[in-house]
């Protein structure tokens, strides 16, 4: 599995390309930034881009999907239906940060941990519903790899003061779902360095180290 990580969105939110190299089937993880650049790449690659996945309705993790959705209008995106409240008030959550309004995004289809046949290449996309930062935030796992969102973080965890948000549910979340995976998936959050499950089990100073 190719990984692709563009680090450069509002308040440094990372964008995703995930592709698979023989069959050339990928998808985007959020939509931040790079919208040319991501399309120039799958153009020259020649990469089938067949979903984006979005991990929460927070407006930095989206900021850039109706540009992109303009640009690749076939392509599908999906969300929890929990953070639909949260999406459409985009709007606000831009205004209170003072960063330019976005028009609202538009969502194709629903997902959440029931969700199957969500593929590219021959590895299945596996839908981990984790609210605690928002509702309906999800991660995605893809082979060995996490793309955790704003829910679990290199030693840390994702705010949980906002709109949604409940600590007592993100650590519910983290211990109960992502934690029971395997220690060496390789775990890539929605700002800032990779880390692993087993890293994250020793030395994440929410949890102690008793897993
Ligand atoms: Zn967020």
């Amino acid at each position: 599995m190719e990984i692709k990580s563009y680090p450069n969105g509002v308040f440094g939110a990372t964008t995703y390309l995930v592709y698979d190299k023989e069959s050339k089937e990928g998808v985007l993880i959020d939509c931040t930034c790079a919208v040319d650049e991501i399309l120039n790449f799958i153009k020259q690659q020649n990469i089938n881009l067949k979903y984006i996945l979005i991990t929460h309705g927070h407006f930095d993790h989206v900021y850039c999907l109706a540009e992109f959705k303009e640009k690749f209008p076939q392509i599908q995106v999906l969300m929890h239906k929990d953070d639909m409240p949260l999406l459409n008030q985009v709007a606000n959550q831009c205004s209170m940060t003072g960063v330019e309004e976005i028009k609202v995004p538009c969502i194709d289809a629903l997902i959440n941990d029931d969700t199957k046949n969500l593929k590219i290449g021959n590895s299945e996309i596996k839908v981990i519903h984790t609210k605690g930062h928002s509702k309906g935030g999800v991660c995605y796992l893809i082979g060995d790899n996490l793309f955790s969102g704003d829910t679990l973080f290199k030693a840390s965890i994702g705010r949980c003061d906002l709109f949604g948000g409940d600590i007592k549910e993100i650590e519910q979340s983290i211990k109960e779902k992502l934690f029971k995976l395997d220690d060496n998936i390789t775990v890539y959050p929605g700002h800032g360095d990779k880390t692993t499950i087993g890293y994250e089990k020793k030395f994440n100073p929410y949890f102690g180290s008793n897993y």
